[in-house]
Parts: C-alpha cells; structure tokens; sequence
C-alpha cells in the first residue's frame, strides 16, 4: 500500500468519524480530551480545538469524576466495553434536545458505550465514547409506562366514585387476611349501604342518586386514613379496610362517616334532601378462618343494623 492511499483512507475515516451521527470522543486516561467529532462540537457548541487537552469532568461539571475514574478503571484492567444506558443515567453531556417531535424533552437522552482503545503493546491507554441520542427511545418509553400506570389505575378503579372497584378491593381484602395471618395485627372492615336509597332514586331521579353516591364516597375518603382501603363493593354499597385497627376503633370511624353522611345536604330543584347510611363492623378472630368470611361477618353486622332501625352501626356476633 502506497502512503498516499493510506492518506487518502484517513482522510475519509476522519471524514465519517467527523459527520456521523453519534458522539464519539477520546479521552486518555487522566481524562484529558483527545478527539471531539462534529456531532459533539454541534450538540455542546464547544470546538475541537477548545477542548482538546482539557479535562472531560472540568469541561462537564455534571459528570462526577469518581464515577468516570472508575469506569475507566474497570475498562483498564478488563480490557473490555462498558455500557451506561439512559434508564441507569439518562445522559452524560447535558445536551438540549432539538428533536421536533420530542420537543417536550428537556434534554438529551444518551446510551454511552466505552471502549478500551490499546497500544500495540496491548496496553488501554485511551478510553473511546459513542453517545448515542436516544431520545426518542425514553420519551415513548416514559410515554408507555404512563399509559400503563393509568390503565393500571383505570382497571382498579370505580369510575364514578374514584374509588377501588369491587374486583381489585376484594383482591387487598385477600391480601390484607393474608397479612394479618403472618403479622396478627389488628385488622378491621367495615360495610355500609345507603338507607332506603331505592326512595332517593325514585323520587328525585337515577342521576340526583349517582350525586348522592359520589358524595357519599367523599364522606368516607374525608374520614378515613391513607392507609384504609376504601372500595365501592355495589351499587350504593361500600367497604373500608382499616390497617391496624382494633374493633372499637373502627366502630369510631365508621360513626364518624354515619355522622358525615347524616350531616351532608343534597340540594334538588330547591328542595333539601339527606340520606343516612348503615353499617356492619368485623375484625379478624379466630372465628374467622378467610377473607370471604370476613366480609361475611361484616355484611352481617350491616344486615342487623339494616334490621334494627338503620342509621346506626351493628357487630355481628359470629
Ligand atoms: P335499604 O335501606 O334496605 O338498603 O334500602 P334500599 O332502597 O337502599 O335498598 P337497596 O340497598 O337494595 O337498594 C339499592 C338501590 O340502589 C337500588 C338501585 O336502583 C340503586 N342503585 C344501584 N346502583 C346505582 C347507581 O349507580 N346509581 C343510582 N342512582 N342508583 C343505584
Ligand atoms: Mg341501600
Ligand atoms: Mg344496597
């Protein structure tokens, strides 16, 4: 090969290396800037010839030293490629994003490859950078991940009161019994229906009872703790599981949501309507050997108060 062929080939290697479309820097191994290619001078503003020689974490204070050293460390003695990806770091050269369509970015997202680059005596004495924009790639990551968050959300949820539906509130009930069993903590449920609520319906029509429904769901979430979990169980029918809660304990909440819902004014065409509500309270005993029993027990404690007057808060016995 003639040298004026091997000119020719650097040329156009520095040619590609200089308008291809990912960042490819060298530093040695005290992080000195060896090469800088056009992708990085356009995405920094910063020219060759202003960082060649300087220090790759004095010209990026954003990359913390100590992680750099260590990484060109490791790929010293391993003599191999590492990887960041934009999920462990989502970029190493704080870079804005110009991407029209990812315009909501506020920054580059970036995978970085190191590779170990030897001498011929097959000693690393350079450390080469590929920083790929993976842009794109994060944004409709983060864009599917949400989705998922709120189907997830959706799957859960009662869409007309917000709270847990009937399937995934009898799924924390399982869970909750299955805690209990392994913790013995005091564990309380609580079942309440609307009184005569098949009168509200008729009487001032079916969407004035979804008003009323909604804002019997605002009295127990305003009453109960974060850690409670409430749950539309039917139609005017609730549930609340209360972490931690000895008997006694949860008849007081339950009283305090009775309260609230006996107090609360509904206002149709000018005329004043209140409702009340009944409950069952059960904790876990021994008697109690599954969830389902448990909800039994608490509906039966609903069915006494139902039968013994309403508007009040009934244990059953079992
Ligand atoms: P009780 O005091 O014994 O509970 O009497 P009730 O009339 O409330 O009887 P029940 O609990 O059996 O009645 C349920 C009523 O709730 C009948 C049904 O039409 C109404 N309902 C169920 N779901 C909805 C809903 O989503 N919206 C409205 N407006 N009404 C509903
Ligand atoms: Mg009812
Ligand atoms: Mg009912």
């Amino acid at each position: 090969m003639s040298t004026s062929i091997e000119l020719k080939d650097i040329h156009w290697l520095i040619d590609m290396v200089q308008n291809i479309d990912v960042g490819l820097v060298v530093i040695d191994l005290e992080m000195n800037v060896q090469v800088w290619n056009g992708f990085m001078e356009n995405h920094s503003g910063l020219l060759t010839g202003h960082v060649v020689d300087r220090k790759l974490n004095e010209l990026f204070t954003d990359i913390p030293k100590d992680w750099l050293q260590q990484k060109l460390d490791t790929i010293c003695v391993l003599k191999n490629k590492a990887f960041t990806t934009w999920e462990q770091r989502p970029y190493l050269f704080k870079f804005k994003s110009y991407r029209p369509i990812t315009s909501n970015a506020e920054f580059m997202y970036q995978n970085v490859t190191f590779l170990p680059l030897t001498d011929i005596t097959q000693k690393v004495t350079q450390v080469c950078m590929i920083i790929y924009d993976v842009t794109d790639v994060a944004l409709n990551k983060q864009v599917a991940t949400e989705a998922n968050l709120k189907l997830e959300h959706l799957s859960h949820t009662d869409f007309m009161t917000q709270l847990n539906n009937h399937g995934f509130w009898l799924e924390c009930c399982k869970q909750e019994y299955k805690r209990h069993t392994r913790t013995q903590q005091a564990t309380s449920l609580i079942m309440m229906d609307i009184d005569h609520f098949k009168n509200v319906n008729d009487t001032y029509g079916h969407p004035f009872g979804d008003q009323v429904i909604k804002k019997v769901a605002d009295c127990i979430r305003e009453n109960m703790r974060e850690t409670d979990i409430a749950g539309r169980y039917g139609g005017e029918e609730f549930t609340l599981i209360l972490i931690d809660t000895e008997l006694e304990n949860a008849k007081i909440v339950a009283d305090r949501i009775r309260k609230s819902i006996e107090n609360a004014t509904f206002n149709h065409e000018g005329t004043i309507v209140k409702v009340t509500s009944s409950f069952g309270v059960a904790h876990i005993t021994g008697n109690i050997p599954d969830y389902k029993s448990w909800v039994k027990t608490a509906d039966l404690g609903l069915y006494i108060a139902k039968d013994t007057g309403r508007n009040k808060i009934a244990v059953s016995p079992h």
